[in-house]
């Protein structure tokens, strides 16, 4: 039925996304570099390209290790848990990585240490003693994301101690005005220890980068920056790099250098390389061919604007003079705004994968909007609630999947679900082209390479406005047309059935067309259509004297009370006892207000509370209940009371046995599934990770009352 042209020699080309931390959930913010790169891996598959997308887990640093220490659990145990839900995240959002890994493997841990050891024969490491800040509650060195302070350079307040959120600069943590720890909040103090730096003051680093970031590597906005962060000419602005940090870390070790680890963002980027050589351990493909000097395969790293610094600099210099090859090319995107602002907790719009997936189930209609606003550039991308709906039923429900219900009813009942198209459409002349010039066909196969170069380029929101215009098109043909008349007229069986089945061809190369971005509606389809997997080459191709399945119902139209529940369930999360804050280190120091002060009150209203210490006796899980803990406490009564608290994500039962806490001794008990709750513990929770339940000082007896 169908001929395909060769397709010209495949490229080799290796994708990845940045590795997302394994001490948070997936939220909509970190989803558009998923999809954006997703799309992109899609399209090159589609055009017969060999294209290989992986990505991992990064799993390694502070605070994996202090986030476990709080669960009660290992740090490996976090781990596994976390990447469980990332990938389920992702495969939710049609996120097709080849490979996904962790930064904590083999393969990993060898290529970190490969290329230390290469770096040190090549004279680019240097042990210095440093001063480093040292929290004196915690007894430990303070990385530099835990400590904060005032940035040195716009005096943003709360920035991290590595670089700034608000400028961008990077800097070491001594330059933060008024540090103070971000794990104790105490005041931390300068100690010194031996850490390892890699030298990229070195002049064969300044010099290879200087070429490197103006080579075309980068978008022209992210050159620029590195001009400015490379300073001009002889001016050597770069200073070494820290890559070590002391234990207790969670990390691999340093080689020869005992209780020195690796610092998180030297094996982060070297998880690309972890995770491609699993790949290769599964499929065949030979690693060095996409890894060595001079290798004609691609390498392109789809980040965030905020880790340009690390891409850019740190990574190129270390593979380079590790004996690797360097990236061909850093795709960088803006962050994610919801409805014009930040993405918030307290306006509900802080909203995670999994949210949009009990909520809104389809998640591609994410995917579509996403695609809708991208344009390969690193301007900040927002996410207008209204607009999403509006676009999803009108483009996608309203437009494009309106072209196949009202045609292929007609050829199912009619025509045995044949599509059958007059011959005069094709013209049997030219080898492969099947498509009659002036026919509407031949003018939507034409516009194939120019979609696909307009997905090449990542202009995404190109590609979909000029699909979009010819799905209207492919209406308006079909309104000319007026199949729903024709099929009450005697005699126009055969123009009915030419009509319907040009509206399904149409739709055909539409469905191809939009396939990158809406890959499950498009294996739909292509059910529907009984076609195997449409390849962009396709488009140059017609159905014809073919048989269809009976058109299914394809997709339903976005209700906005999905999107209000959505958003509110957001905004619950909020309120103490329901859910741990957990965030990523992308997001998590974008929000910085509290939760708003609640109406005042009068004393007698607070005196009605009766507050008690109590004795945590026993604590266990409690089976079924995914946020519940079942705590028995005892406040100095004759029998000890059941409390169930929404405490588990934070808590390791084991470790709240025996302990002190508060408790409300005179809330009304409350019949829960589980069991009967006779109170509450109090519990502290924020815009922070983390949810806190309260103790009392020292001394305090069980029963005694808070006032
Ligand atoms: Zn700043």
């Amino acid at each position: 039925m169908t001929i395909r042209k060769n397709p010209a020699a495949p490229r080799k080309i290796l994708v990845t996304s940045a590795l997302p931390y394994a001490n948070g959930s997936i939220h909509l913010g970190h989803l558009v570099e998923y999809i954006q790169t997703d799309i992109w891996v899609r399209f090159q598959k589609m055009r017969g390209n060999e294209c290989h997308y992986v990505c991992a887990d990064d799993t390694h640093g502070t605070p994996i290790m202090l986030r476990a220490e709080k669960e009660g659990i290992t740090p490996e145990q976090l781990i596994a848990r976390v990447w469980q839900e990332h990938y389920d995240d992702f495969a939710a959002f049609h996120v097709a990585f080849d490979n996904y890994g962790s930064t904590n493997s083999n393969e990993t841990k060898e290529f970190a240490q490969g290329i230390y050891r290469k770096l040190k024969a090549e004279n680019l490491i240097e042990v210095r003693s440093i001063e480093q800040y040292y929290d004196p509650v915690k007894s430990m060195f303070l990385p530099d994301r835990f400590i904060k302070g005032e940035c040195p350079k716009c005096h943003a307040k709360d920035q991290y101690g590595d670089n700034c959120e608000a400028c961008g600069a990077a800097y070491v943590p001594t330059e933060l005005i008024n540090p103070y720890s971000a794990v104790s909040g105490a005041k931390p103090e300068l100690r010194n220890s031996d850490h390892y730096f890699f030298k990229l003051s070195a002049d064969t680093c300044q010099q290879f980068l200087r070429e490197w970031t103006r080579s075309g590597s980068l978008q022209a906005e992210a050159a620029n920056k590195m001009q400015e962060w490379l300073g001009a000419e002889g001016e050597n602005k770069l200073s070494d790099w820290d890559i070590s940090r002391d234990a207790p870390y969670f990390g691999f070790e340093i080689p020869d250098a005992p209780g020195k680890y690796f610092y998180v963002w030297l094996d982060a980027p070297v998880g690309y390389m972890g995770s491609f050589k699993q790949l290769c351990a599964k499929s065949g493909i030979a690693f060095d061919d996409y890894w060595k000097p001079g290798s004609d395969a691609e390498l392109y790293h789809f980040i965030g604007k905020d880790i340009l610094y690390f891409h850019a600099l740190f990574w190129p210099a270390m593979l380079q003079h590790a004996g690797f090859r360097t990236p061909t090319k850093l795709f960088a995107h803006g962050f994610l705004t919801v409805n014009g602002e930040k993405m918030s907790k307290s306006r509900g719009t802080f909203i995670t994968a999994r949210s949009y997936v009990e909520h809104i189930k389809n998640t591609e209609y994410l995917r579509y909007y996403y695609a809708a606003k991208l344009n390969g550039t690193m301007e900040d991308l927002d996410l207008n609630l209204e607009d999403f709906v509006a676009k999803v039923n009108s483009d996608l429900i309203g437009k494009y999947i309106n072209i196949a219900s009202r045609c292929a009813g007609f050829i199912t009942n009619k025509f045995e679900g044949k599509v059958v198209l007059p011959q005069r459409m094709f013209n049997y002349g030219s080898e492969s082209q099947g498509v009659e010039s002036d026919s509407l066909q031949a003018s939507f196969a034409s516009k194939a390479s120019e979609i696909a170069a307009l997905y090449e380029s990542r202009d995404f929101a190109k590609a979909l406005r000029e699909i979009m215009a010819l799905t209207d098109q492919a209406n308006q043909y079909i309104d000319e047309m007026k199949p729903w008349v024709l099929a009450k007229q005697e005699g126009q069986e055969e123009r009915l059935q030419t009509v319907c089945s040009s509206g399904l061809n149409l739709f055909r190369i539409l469905t191809l067309y939009l396939k990158p971005v809406l890959p499950e509606l498009a294996k739909k389809i292509e059910s529907f259509l009984n076609i195997p997997p449409l390849q962009w080459s396709d488009a140059q191709t017609l159905l014809q004297n073919h048989t269809i399945n009976t058109y299914q119902h394809l997709a339903t139209r976005l209700d906005p009370k999905l999107i209000e529940a959505m958003v509110a369930a957001n905004q619950e999360s909020l309120k103490p006892m329901t859910e741990s804050h957990s965030e990523t280190r992308h997001a998590e120091h974008q929000q910085k207000a509290i939760a708003p002060i609640a109406e005042t009150i009068g004393i007698d209203d607070f005196m009605k509370v009766d507050l008690r210490v109590a004795r945590i006796v026993n604590a266990e899980h409690v089976e079924g209940a995914e946020k519940l803990l079942k705590l028995t406490l005892d406040i100095g009564e004759a029998q000890p009371r059941t409390v169930f608290a929404g405490i588990k994500s934070a808590y390791d039962p084991e470790k709240l046995k025996g302990r002190m806490t508060v408790m409300v001794a005179n809330l009304a008990p409350r019949k829960m599934k589980f069991g009967l709750s006779e109170g509450m513990v109090l519990a502290a929770s924020g815009e922070a990770p983390g949810l806190f339940i309260l103790s009392p000082d020292e001394g305090a007896q069980p029963g005694m009352r808070i006032k």
